[in-house]
């Protein structure tokens, strides 16, 4: 048994059916608990209004007051790990820090100069999987590779949860201990940062938004299958924020998923339980292939000649700012400007968008995302564009290229969605919500909106974008070292 053991959260906001605090207490007489806001990362975001560091913020002082209740309580600093980590585990008088593992390189990195300080410091490290059912190395193909497809990579996953049991043992016998001093929660202002409008944003932070999500997911999770595609409709469970953050644990979730039949014939619950997977993929993809981080999974495609420019960078700015002419792509833009997150389909559609009718690179968007997700992960977004841009690992194919138009017409049939972020158009007959530029100008002025003043032109023409989207493919001939 170990004297005292600290515990590092990181993203990891629960104090339940949490791997490293469940071994601390298994194996600890007394455990300290610790989140730490780093200021490197802070000093990176790109808005000083950023929904993340308010969502962390509210979340952690929920986990405070949760591990009050059970006698604890949690420390926390501003300042950077690899130096407050050892600092603090020194003051404490602990043998050893616990902390669940990332996938990201970045945090991996980080992970390691803090392990080693701890080491000069004479204090023990362990690290658990948590964030993951399986990680990279758990699920490999016959020949012990990584798959680089989803299917038989979600077949191998599906055998392995049968065969395992993958649900952490809950044993809790050491005690949560009180905080040597009360350090209080810095202010969002100690931080650097305002108010940015979670709840105009409808996101409900902490365990208990999770549990909220949840409870309201489950009178959807039958239709899963037949809901998910539609942006107007509530058929998803918004639970991917409190999965970024650990405000729920991915095996609860993969538990509800079972429990809902996913294995026993409903095909709701079975295909919401493969999205999960396809959360492990990336992982699993980021990990063993951090070369995604900065180029192509196919690596012959880095060599694609994205457009560039002052025509593109126009481009560009019309597709962040929604300006693009066509209502869906537009209204999926305000989605994340407005709210920090994005339908599923839209943010297939308007990836496919950028890269395949605007010509323009998958990493520009990659990181406009990146920048304004509040459940932004850097593997499901880089596998999600890599996805759309046709350079990623089981990737659309680069000649099956979204139409616009087509896709407007068949997920947001009435126009539901676009009216609901686009309200100039809120008076566009359905016949033409779909491409507003079609209307004849008499019926323009009935409904109060000009076409080419108060609402935009489109930006490029699909059928010869998608031409030129071909022949810049075709121009590579041998793009698929993967
Ligand atoms: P649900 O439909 O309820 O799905 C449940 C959970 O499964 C999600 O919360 C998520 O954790 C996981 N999931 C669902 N779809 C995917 C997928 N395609 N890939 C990986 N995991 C998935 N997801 C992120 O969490 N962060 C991102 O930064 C991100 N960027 C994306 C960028 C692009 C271009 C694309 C096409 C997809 C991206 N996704 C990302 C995946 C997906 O769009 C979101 O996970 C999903 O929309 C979140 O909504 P939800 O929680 O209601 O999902």
């Amino acid at each position: 048994m170990l004297d005292k053991v600290l515990v590092w959260f990181r993203r990891d906001l629960r104090d339940t059916d949490h791997v490293a605090l469940d071994e601390a207490l298994r194996r600890a007489n007394r455990v300290f608990c610790v989140f730490i806001f780093d200021p490197d990362i802070l000093r990176n975001l790109p808005s000083r209004t950023d929904r993340r560091v308010e969502f962390i913020r509210e979340s952690l002082l929920e986990l405070d007051a949760a591990l009050r209740q059970r006698g604890g309580g949690l420390i926390v600093r501003h300042a950077r790990p690899e130096e407050e980590v050892p600092r603090l585990a020194g003051e404490l008088g602990v043998s050893s820090v616990f902390f669940n593992r990332d996938y990201e390189p970045p945090a991996k990195l980080r992970d390691r100069l803090v392990s080693e300080a701890l080491f000069l410091s004479g204090i023990g490290c362990e690290s658990f999987k948590d964030q993951a059912v399986f990680d990279g190395q758990e699920v490999l193909t016959r020949s012990g590779r990584p798959f680089t497809i989803f299917t038989p990579y979600r077949k191998a996953w599906l055998e392995r949860l049968a065969g395992e049991d993958w649900c952490s043992a809950t044993e809790h016998r050491g005690l949560l201990s009180k905080p040597l001093q009360a350090t209080g929660m810095p202010s969002l202002e100690d931080l650097g940062f305002a108010p940015s409008g979670l709840a105009e944003a409808a996101v409900v932070p902490g365990m208990s938004g999770a549990r909220r999500c949840l409870e309201h997911f489950v009178g959807h999770l039958a239709e899963y299958q037949m809901r998910r595609d539609y942006p107007s409709v509530d058929g998803v469970s918004r639970l991917s924020v409190h999965l970024r953050f650990g405000t729920v644990s991915i095996r609860e979730l993969v538990r509800y998923a079972l429990e809902g039949g996913a294995l026993r014939g409903s095909e709701g619950a079975f295909c919401w339980l493969s999205e999960l997977v396809w959360r492990e993929f990336y992982f699993m993809i980021l990990d063993n292939f951090p070369r995604v981080v900065t180029g192509a999974f196919k690596s012959g495609y880095d060599a694609l000649e994205w457009e560039q420019g002052e025509k593109a960078e126009g481009h560009f700015s019309a597709w962040c700012s929604a300006r693009t002419g066509y209502p869906l792509v537009d209204a999926a833009m305000r989605q994340i400007n407005r709210t920090g997150y994005m339908h599923n389909r839209l943010r297939m559609l308007v990836a496919s968008f950028l890269t395949k009718d605007l010509g323009i690179s998958w990493r520009l968007g990659e990181a406009y995302f990146a920048q304004r997700l509040i459940d932004f992960d850097l593997s499901a977004n880089n596998g999600g564009w890599q996805w759309a841009a046709s350079t990623g690992c089981d990737a659309q194919p680069y000649f099956r290229i979204f139409n616009p138009v087509r896709q407007s017409e068949r997920f947001d049939p009435e126009g539901e969605f676009i009216r609901r972020f686009v309200p100039e158009l809120s008076a566009v007959p359905d016949r033409f919500i779909h491409a507003p530029w079609l209307m004849p100008s008499a019926l323009q002025s009935d409904c109060g909106v000009r076409i080419g003043s108060d609402y935009p032109l489109p930006l490029v023409e699909h059928e010869e974008a998608r031409r030129k989207t071909l022949a810049r493919f075709a121009a590579l001939r041998r793009p698929c070292s993967g």
